[in-house]
């Protein structure tokens, strides 16, 4: 349907999916950032989640070196170069003692996003349910969305650890689900889960024929010496789980767009039959940064990590001092905590931005669940934690 404006432009009716989407969660925060900067007001902001240090040299050299070789200036192998899976399934040797079959049981991916949207198309028909936490990563839910499935969301508990808690799924909602999202070390909330959290999901998603789908963005991002698990460590993962990695948040490589999969062979098939009728895979020379990335030493990652462990520290005392009771938390980039009562989430986030120019995340912008909630961001320069934690120190919280 075309019908015509009153400047006399054709005006053109997009599909449901496009009319439908919500606006982007952080459209309305660069807004507020950019009227304020009007004022000639200079906002710190702890919204966006992009990791603020520079990807490492050992990747960025091995793109100069592999922009060079003319295989690389070719289509790629939807499913990833033989190296590139080679060296993913090393990893989960090394790092989870999880035995991969390079050739069937990975796939590269262009960032983790690209490959949790598309899933959807492996599993979900018009109709069909898929299961996701609330608070979540908004790409479970519009993956879902786009093929023209719905989610049953399932509220990640603060008293539960933030886990999800099977028995809240009413049975029937199981019976009809087709993938169950989770997420952990999570975004938003920072929680962790232990293995067997993940041996309860590999049960419940076996019993009720679900595909299990972790995003496992944050395993690498982590304090205090704790160490995460994969879901493929689980009992009978193998038989219907999928796992979603990505080298953005670890190596700070948020630009370069190097992401994998791996987990039950069938799964990984069907990702990829649908990936190499939309896409042709990643960049061979982007591949070869992401074997870079996955040859750091693990001192680089230490080091990595230890800056934000830092900053939560001094994110957490701050917070606890006027009031807010944040927690650290020991994995992913995000302090979420309560807030104090008698404000929403968007009441307390105005209220920083007006009163001391401070941006955060309102919780609800990750799901109705996150009511209550604010998340601040630990991914920006150590000079703007400090100014961001003087401004919030002055905040007077009515508690
Ligand atoms: C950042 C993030 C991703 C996206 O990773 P890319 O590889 O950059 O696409 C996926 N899941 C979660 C939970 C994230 O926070």
């Amino acid at each position: 349907t075309v019908s015509t404006q009153s400047n006399g432009n054709i005006r053109m009716k997009f599909a449901e999916r496009v009319e439908n989407l919500p606006p982007y969660l952080f459209v309305g925060i660069s807004q507020a950032i950019a009227a304020k900067k009007a004022l000639g007001i200079e906002v710190i902001s702890f919204g966006i989640g992009d990791p603020d240090m520079q990807t490492p040299a050992p990747v960025l050299d091995a793109l100069v070196a592999g922009s060079k070789k003319a295989a690389n200036h070719k289509y790629p192998e939807t499913e990833g170069l033989p190296e590139f899976r080679a060296r993913v399934a090393k990893f989960y040797d090394d790092r989870f003692g999880v035995k991969l079959d390079p050739a069937t049981e990975v796939i590269n991916l262009i960032g983790a996003k690209e490959g949790i949207a598309h899933a959807a198309l492996c599993f979900i028909d018009p109709g069909d349910i898929s299961i996701s936490p609330d608070p979540a990563y908004p790409v479970y839910e519009i993956g879902t969305m786009f093929a023209g499935g719905t989610t049953h969301f399932v509220t990640l508990k603060e008293g539960n650890g933030y886990l999800v808690d099977f028995s809240d799924i009413p049975t029937d909602v199981a019976k009809k689900a087709k993938t169950l999202w989770i997420n952990y070390p999570n975004n938003p909330t920072g929680a962790i889960a232990p293995l067997s959290f993940f041996d309860e999901a590999v049960k419940y998603c076996k019993e009720f024929d679900i595909a299990l789908l972790h995003d496992a963005a944050y395993t690498e991002v982590t304090y205090d010496g704790y160490v995460a698990p994969s879901v493929l460590q689980a009992e009978g993962a193998m038989d219907i789980a999928m796992e979603f990695h990505s080298l953005s948040k670890t190596a700070n490589m948020t630009g370069w767009r190097v992401g994998f999969a791996s987990g039950n062979p069938d799964m990984v098939n069907a990702l990829m039959r649908v990936k190499s009728n939309i896409d042709s895979g990643l960049s061979q020379a982007n591949q070869e940064m992401g074997i870079a990335a996955l040859d750091l030493p693990s001192e680089w990652i230490d080091d990595n990590n230890e800056v934000y462990q830092k900053r939560r520290d001094k994110v957490v005392s701050v917070l606890n001092e006027i009031g807010v009771p944040a927690v650290a938390p020991k994995g992913a980039l995000y302090i979420w905590t309560p807030i104090p009562k008698g404000y929403s989430s968007a009441e307390f986030a105005k209220k920083l931005l007006d009163e001391v120019n401070v941006v955060v995340t309102p919780g609800n912008g990750y799901g109705p669940g996150g009511e209550g909630y604010i998340r601040l961001s630990l991914t920006i320069p150590d000079d703007q934690i400090d100014e961001g934690l003087r401004r919030l120190a002055q905040l007077r919280v009515n508690s």
